[in-house]
């Protein structure tokens, strides 16, 4: 009998299983694995010093991101102290898969099918990667990590089916090495419309490869033809290709992530992506530690309630971000006159510094109050067009 059955072994899952095994519970870890998570791979600093991520984990540094607009206007915001990391979804979930295994965790690989309960308790059923026979794992309770559209959620919590999502789309690409205007050190974020009407364009080195992808909610967008656009704009349509790969991104947290009894669910599963920019991986090793916090809560209490604390701990920390981001979103992704305007507002050195504290570290700073209301005042010029899009 586990304390603890975690499905899903990407960041979120990883991270809870690996928590609840260093704070002495029985946890199992069941991945499917076989599929490497389509993913740009970009970290913040904060990720790396609360997980403890060795340096070796990042196959590059960013030092210096670059905003470009509708009308070609580009935009270089140095990251000033530090960098921002860029990780190989298929070295980095593994050795944190590893790093659970090492603090305790049992890890199984197969793909979950449903959860069974009876007189006798509760187990998570799966289908065994190997040998292709049904097994159960007989648990007190249920993490669910198994990522965007995860059969937890849609099975075990209500709304669980109803989180909208961008779909995201990318090719892994052998890097050119710094010709043209590629640059191995900086990261390429594309506002325009003819890439994607409603979120972003990125070119995100990782050493020898890079990610070049887009996103996109509306359905008869040709995800494919704006990426091979985006490649021939940045100089890289030649570089061979070494995949192409998709995946929904979520847009919006649910508003419960728990079933009341037995399961809470994590990262993606729950529907946490920030706004605006689709970082999860950050987020979703928050979800696995406030999902192990609530799992250990649950455990020594018996109180079911205490599951919910998953959600309290990860709201009380990151609502006002995401609240930021997603006014954000919806503000200045609906047009190119918009994302023109948005570009142009990223001239501002305090804008510079501002998002990428909250990058970075994940805070809205409050020390400079004239900065916040400078920048609210050109948010609002912006907004009511008193000043021009393109700015000369
Ligand atoms: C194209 C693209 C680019 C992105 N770029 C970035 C970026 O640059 N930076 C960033 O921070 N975020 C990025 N994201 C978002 C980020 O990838 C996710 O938010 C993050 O991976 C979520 O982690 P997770 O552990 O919740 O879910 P996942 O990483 O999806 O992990 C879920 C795990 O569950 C397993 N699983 C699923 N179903 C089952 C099943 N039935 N049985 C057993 N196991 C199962 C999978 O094998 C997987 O290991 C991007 C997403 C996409 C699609």
């Amino acid at each position: 009998m586990y304390d603890v059955v975690v499905v899903g072994g990407g960041p979120s899952g990883a991270t809870a299983a690996e928590d609840l095994a260093r704070s002495g519970h029985k946890v199992a870890l069941l991945d499917r694995a076989g599929r490497i998570k389509p993913c740009g791979g970009a970290i913040p600093p904060r990720l790396i010093a609360d997980f403890d991520l060795p340096d070796e984990q990042l196959v590059a540094k960013i030092t210096t991101a670059r905003m470009i607009s509708p009308t070609g206007r580009k935009v270089d915001i140095p990251i000033e102290n530090g960098f921002v990391g860029m990780v190989d979804r298929e070295d980095f979930d593994e050795f944190l898969r590893k790093r659970a295994a090492r603090a305790g965790a049992t890890r199984a690989t197969g793909t979950y099918l449903r959860i069974e309960r009876d007189e006798a308790g509760t187990r998570v059923v799966y289908r065994d990667k190997v040998s292709g026979n049904e097994r159960s794992l007989a648990t007190k309770l249920v993490i669910g990590a198994d990522g965007a559209r995860s059969n937890v959620a849609r099975t075990e919590v209500p709304g669980g089916d109803r989180i909208p999502y961008v779909i995201a789309y990318h090719e892994i690409i052998e890097a050119p090495g710094k010709v043209g205007d590629y640059d191995p050190a900086r990261c390429d974020v594309i506002y325009d419309g003819r890439i994607s009407p409603d979120f972003y364009g990125w070119v995100f080195p990782h050493g020898k490869s890079a990610s070049v992808g887009m996103g996109s909610m509306v359905r008869d967008v040709d995800l494919k033809k704006a990426t091979a656009d985006l490649r021939l704009a940045s100089g890289l349509a030649d570089c061979p290709t070494i995949r192409k790969e998709g995946a929904p991104i979520p847009l919006k947290p649910l508003d419960r992530w728990d079933n009341g009894s037995d399961v809470v669910l994590a990262g993606d599963a729950a529907g946490v992506v920030a706004p605006s920019s689709g970082e999860g991986i950050y987020y979703a090793m928050v979800g696995g530690r406030v999902a192990a916090t609530a799992a250990s809560a649950c455990l020594a209490s018996g109180r079911a309630r205490d599951l919910r604390l998953a959600r309290k701990l990860f709201m009380s920390e990151h609502k006002t971000v995401f609240r930021v981001l997603a006014s954000m979103q919806n503000a200045y992704y609906r047009s190119d006159e918009r994302r023109e305007r948005f570009v142009s507002l990223c001239h501002d050195i305090d804008v510079q510094r501002l998002t990428f504290e909250a990058y970075m570290n994940k805070k809205l700073v409050r020390a400079r109050p004239m900065a916040h209301l400078k920048i609210g005042l050109k948010n609002l010029a912006h907004l009511t067009r008193l000043v021009p899009a393109v700015r000369v």
